[in-house]
């Protein structure tokens, strides 16, 4: 269970941030979850006893100056801003601090208030602004020093400028970090828009030509064309080939044939051929209504990519890296470079900020080279895999052109139905068709598997499942057990020679709050999980929460006190809104009802309670863009590895599966996707409360509790925040949209 490790209980607590001044930023574009980044450095800085500043208007408040735009940030100040799209300290681009006057004016700024710790929230313009910047910045000083305008004693106090940069860009176009702060929300909007048009166009049999963002980078397209199974994608990084037009053409008119009423191509704005020449999306709709006659429209995204909430994931991604480029600011000495903290696999790092802007920079101009593989490659692992799949799924080949695996491929969910599980189905039968196999789905889990209720299912049998919730082939809790015999007959009597099992032992991902707006309340919130408190502890750091009950952190009712009195005390300030999650099998004494009771109780006079289950509102609902992707990619993989596996034990016209590796589970560990022996997992499991022994996620707990709280103690440590060496550069590995 989770007990603090000392080691890193000793680290936290010799930060100290005392007699330091940090002073934080957005600029460039904006981006949905900034403000949750503001928020994490703010209150992370004033926990380790820093002063914080905000810089309002990005460089150009810097360069400005003055009470407005450099102001001191209090705990108070970033409250209710989680939630809130946009910057909420501005962000502009500025032409004067790209000239070296401009930086002087700015660097005077800084010195005046003493803060040489700048946290830079923005894009790859940003932060190589911010990098020219601190490698000018002792020249600055001596300039200011000759003008009069400092003294030598500055000098020697204010000698060196340390700079973490966050990466917020919606575009997820830069090096180094898996997801940018900005991109899942926008995937977030994109789809909704995507499942919007779905409907209307199936009334008409239409077709859809939708414009995303990307002006040099097509990674939105990519994702929601994969997240929406779209027809076609046009993106910068993979010109199609000569005579792509009438390719296309050819492909909407076999999908209409095949049952399909409406189709969906998704542009880049920065979509090229492979001459470099820009495809505009009435390109695209004037080819489409001159070869084929379709009704055909237009729709471009522009800026509500750029709107709306931010999504969980982007709260949790900002707050972490938030946290990080603090910690990273104070231990930066004066001859680290730059860095930029960023995410890989669920891990955060910490790159070097000029590899990374230069590595962006290189994608460019293999671009402009026309070097379009090379462009690939640069942009990561993760992004050549979203390719891989997403040519895998949407190019059906002709019956003639398919390989004779003569394999069978059976496909089932079980356990609780959860959003992705169809898009899950959709790539595996797809993948595994491609792959020559035929593919049998079971309806009902393993309970309708020993009933014998399994068919084959083709391509088209599956088409438009990605964005659909719960589970289509149907899910049961039956474990098989019991059963076995019946099911080895049923896999005898089809000729089964491999499994696809999708589901888990808890499984979902959906959690929807509005707490905000209200005063003087507290907001009790029951999560599912079972036993598993990710939900209420991931949730709670995306929504702000005071505490997050959960079973793998044993509580007590000296916690229930603290927290019930932390919670009277910030009522009686300026943030009069209360948030406490509990995971529904956190205890079994102290259950929803009674911490209802006891926060009434405790709270009368001062604060009044409201409570609410969930239920199964978690589960329900359309699936988000990055469980359509993660569901997609995962199956994909795993329907590449049994045929690998099949193939490697097939003897005698019969396939062997006697070794460990035959029966594995595929899932994210640290920074890769990896095949795990199930029976090695045996022994990492806590087959009673179904969660497995050790949770990577605990490590998240202590941010939440510094976020939500004045002047808490690190009781728990965050052994992810540790690993604090500046690592090289290295290609993504994978993205929570789809990690492969
Ligand atoms: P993004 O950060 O989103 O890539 P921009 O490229 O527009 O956006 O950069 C935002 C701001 O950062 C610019 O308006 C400018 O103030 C600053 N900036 C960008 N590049 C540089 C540079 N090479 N030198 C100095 N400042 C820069």
């Amino acid at each position: 269970m989770a007990q603090p490790d000392n080691q890193s209980k000793r680290f936290f607590e010799s930060l100290s941030g005392a007699g330091k001044s940090i002073a934080v930023l957005t600029s460039g574009g904006d981006a949905q979850g900034m403000n949750a980044a503001v928020r994490a450095v703010v209150r992370m800085g004033i926990y380790v006893g820093a002063k914080v500043y905000f810089i309002r208007e990005g460089y150009q408040g810097m360069v400005d100056g003055g009470e407005e735009n450099i102001k001191e940030a209090s705990w108070e100040s970033v409250s209710s801003m989680l939630q809130m799209g946009g910057t909420v300290i501005g962000s502009a681009r500025c032409k004067e601090f790209r000239c070296h006057e401009g930086r002087l004016k700015a660097a005077h700024n800084l010195v005046q208030r003493g803060i040489t710790n700048l946290c830079v929230i923005g894009g790859d313009g940003s932060l190589t602004g911010a990098n020219l910047f601190r490698e000018e910045w002792s020249g600055l000083l001596e300039e200011l020093v000759q003008q009069g305008l400092i003294d030598e004693d500055a000098v020697q106090k204010y000698s060196a400028l340390h700079i973490v940069g966050m990466v917020g860009s919606i575009d997820n176009d830069f090096c180094g970090t898996d997801m940018t702060i900005g991109t899942d929300s926008a995937l977030h909007r994109i789809i909704e828009v995507v499942d919007a048009i779905m409907t209307t166009a199936q009334s008409h049999q239409r077709t859809f030509v939708l414009e995303v963002m990307g002006r040099h980078c097509g990674y939105l397209a990519l994702v929601s064309a994969l997240a929406c199974g779209a027809d076609w994608v046009l993106i910068p990084e993979m010109p199609p080939e000569d005579g792509w037009e009438e390719k296309m053409c050819q492909k909407l008119s076999a999908n209409r044939a095949g049952m399909k009423r409406l189709n969906i191509i998704i542009v880049a704005e920065g979509a090229i051929d492979c001459n470099n020449k820009p495809i505009t999306t009435d390109h695209v709709k004037d080819l489409v209504v001159r070869c084929l006659g379709f009704d055909t429209r237009v729709t471009i995204l522009g800026h509500v990519q750029r709107g709306g909430t931010p999504s969980a994931f982007d709260r949790i991604l900002a707050s972490r890296m938030g946290v990080e480029a603090v910690i990273a600011l104070l231990e930066t000495t004066a001859n680290t470079p730059a860095c930029v903290v960023s995410l890989c696999g669920n891990q955060a790092v910490r790159l070097p900020l000029m590899e990374c802007v230069q590595m962006t920079q290189e994608v460019q101009k293999a671009m402009d080279e026309k070097k379009f593989e090379e462009a690939v490659k640069l942009r990561g692992r993760s992004f050549e895999n979203n390719l891989k799949t997403y040519k895998l799924l949407a190019h059906r080949k002709l019956e003639s052109e398919l390989p004779h695996s003569n394999f069978n491929i059976a496909v089932l969910n079980v356990g609780a139905p959860a959003a992705g599980m169809n898009a899950a189905v959709r790539s595996a039968v797809r993948v595994g068709i491609s792959e020559g196999h035929k593919m049998f789905a079971v309806n009902d889990g393993f309970e309708g598997f020993y009933k014998g209720q399994i068919k084959e299912v083709k391509w088209a049998d599956v088409g438009g499942w990605t964005g659909q919730g719960g589970s289509l082939l149907g899910t049961k809790r039956t474990l098989p057990a019991k059963h076995v015999e019946k099911i080895a007959e049923q896999m005898r009597a089809h000729n089964i020679n491999a499994l696809l099992v999708i589901g888990g032992f808890e499984t979902c991902d959906r959690i929807k709050q509005s707490a905000s707006g209200t005063k003087r309340r507290v907001f009790i919130i029951e999560t599912m999980g079972g036993y598993c408190g990710y939900l209420a502890s991931v949730g709670g750091l995306a929504a702000g929460a005071d505490a997050a009950y959960i079973y793998e952190e044993p509580f007590d009712i000296r916690d229930l006190q603290s927290n019930v009195e932390h919670l009277t005390e910030k009522m009686k300030g300026a943030i009069q809104r209360g948030l406490v999650l509990r995971n529904e099998n956190s205890n079994e004494n102290y259950t929803t009802d009674f911490i209802y009771q006891l926060y009434s109780e405790e709270g009368r006079g001062v604060f009044d309670c409201r409570k609410n289950v969930l239920g199964h509102m978690q589960q329900g609902g359309a699936p988000s863009p990055f469980d359509r992707n993660f569901g997609t990619k995962i199956s994909a993989k795993a329907m590449l590895w049994l045929t690998k596996k099949m193939n490697e034990t097939f003897r005698q016209g019969r396939v062997f599966a006697n070794t460990e590796d035959t029966c594995c589970l595929l899932g994210m560990r640290r920074r890769a996707l990896v095949f795990q022996p199930v029976v090695q997992l045996k022994d990492e499991t806590d087959f009673v409360h179904r969660i497995p022994k050790e949770q990577w996620w605990l490590k998240l707990r202590p941010l939440m509790k510094i976020l939500a709280k004045y002047k808490t103690s690190y009781d728990v440590s965050d052994s992810g925040q540790l690993e604090h060496v500046v690592r090289n550069i290295q290609p993504k590995e994978s993205d929570p949209s789809g990690a492969m």
